[in-house]
């Protein structure tokens, strides 16, 4: 057993925030907890090393089912948003990548169905999505159009009046988990109208090309694509009926930020716990690290990092729980948490030395992963943005 598996229920949860999840709850994330210490930690340093996705983890975790615990439903109750909100600390703590996968189906892509599809359809489809049998993606990101993307959305949607049926064409970039996935919720702009839709497209659609992007130095792991759409053809039925401009689409947004938030705060957890192993096995001078004042306040600093990240995803959490979306809030806590998380992990690999830098001792992954956390779902300076039009009236970006 490791040394933090041995401390109480979340070793980085100075507060006791998980004793507001009922028992049930903490019950199927401590089964969730056995599954990823099994089956997951052991393949993480090698999976990252290879910048490969480990496909043996995703059977434990597809039966783990987690999006419907069986905990949960015998004690007759549903999964509260804190619980899907710790699910995410949960896995993040472990694996950004292995949470970013998790989440493309769990969070981007059911988010995007639950909202997107009529009432009929969407209970249909989600129980597809709860239990893994069809898997889906988020492709909004284009290669021309990141930060910009609202108003710069250049993939295009063209309907034929005789038949009914859509001609999309155009490119993504970053597409997490295209490859393993049978569907991708594709974001393109109605040319007749202008206003952004979302279509349901098959991977192995004709006209469907998708290209692993190779090369990255964070979230490895995961494995994400570029991918071409030229001349390929969706059914009416395969539009999603609910998001028809681009208010819609941030109202999406607005729920995968938080999901983001909660990760960063997990992968915070995650490096602050490797670390804290860490100095309290490591001597030097005769003596634990951890027993230096100077790797004390580094602890501490991490804790407080972690412990407020903690305090802003589960406000954020209980207010999207009792139906309060604001932009501004999803957007102050991803940006926020995504900030610190950078320090967090810089503080993580700093206090394990040299070995710091080295995969197997977890440190140098989480702080490699937090990059590509700090700049997708909406960059810092882009929720910076979407903060500063609240506060102040004025909008500095379209
Ligand atoms: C690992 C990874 C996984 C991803 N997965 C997905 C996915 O599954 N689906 C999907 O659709 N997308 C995905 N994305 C895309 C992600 O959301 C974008 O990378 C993100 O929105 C930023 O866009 P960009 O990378 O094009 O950066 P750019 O928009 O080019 O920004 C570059 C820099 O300029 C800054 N900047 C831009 N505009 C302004 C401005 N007006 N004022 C001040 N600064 C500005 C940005 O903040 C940033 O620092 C993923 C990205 C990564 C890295």
């Amino acid at each position: 057993m490791s040394a933090t598996a041995a401390r109480p229920f979340l070793a980085a949860d100075l507060y006791g925030f998980a004793d507001l999840l009922t028992d049930a709850e903490r019950a199927a994330l401590l089964r969730l907890r056995r599954v990823v210490d099994e089956h997951v930690r052991p393949v993480l340093a090698e999976s990252w090393d290879r910048a490969e996705f480990p496909t043996g983890i995703e059977a434990p975790l597809i039966d783990a089912a987690m999006m419907d615990p069986a905990e949960v439903a015998a004690a007759g109750q549903e999964p509260s948003a804190l619980y899907a909100g710790f699910r995410t600390f949960e896995l993040a703590r472990a694996d950004a990548s292995v949470l970013t996968w998790y989440n493309a189906q769990a969070g981007l892509f059911r988010t995007t169905v639950a909202y997107g599809a009529d009432a009929d359809q969407a209970a249909e489809l989600d129980a597809r999505i709860r239990d893994f049998s069809w898997r889906g993606v988020f492709a909004l990101t284009e290669p021309d159009h990141g930060s910009d993307i609202a108003g710069g959305l250049a993939t295009t949607a063209r309907r034929d009046p005789a038949t009914g049926r859509w001609t999309l064409d155009g490119d993504k970039r970053w597409i997490g988990g295209a490859g393993q996935a049978d569907v991708m919720a594709v974001f393109a702009r109605d040319a007749d109208d202008g206003e952004v839709k979302c279509f349901l497209v098959p991977t192995d659609a004709p006209g469907v090309e998708l290209g692993l992007i190779r090369g990255k130095a964070s979230l490895r792991i995961m494995q994400n694509y570029d991918i071409r759409l030229d001349g390929v053809v969706v059914d009416e039925a395969d539009r999603l009926p609910n998001i028809n401009t681009w208010t819609d689409v941030a109202a999406c947004l607005r729920r995968m930020r938080a999901d983001v938030a909660w990760s960063a705060a997990g992968v915070a957890a995650g490096a602050y716990e490797a670390a804290l192993d860490y100095v309290c096995r490591r001597e030097q001078f005769g003596r634990p690290l951890a027993s230096f004042a100077l790797i004390q306040e580094k602890l501490a600093h991490m804790l407080g990092n972690v412990t407020a990240s903690l305090g802003l995803v589960v406000r954020l959490s209980q207010r999207q729980a009792e139906g309060i979306y604001r932009d501004e809030d999803s957007s102050l806590a991803k940006m926020h948490t995504a900030r610190t998380l950078r320090e967090t992990t810089a503080l993580a690999r700093e206090v394990v030395g040299g070995n710091g830098i080295v995969i197997a001792h977890d440190v140098a992954r989480f702080h490699a992963d937090a990059e590509a956390i700090y700049s997708y779902e909406g960059t810092h300076e882009i929720n910076a943005l979407v903060v500063g039009r609240a506060i102040t009236g004025i909008a500095a970006f379209r």
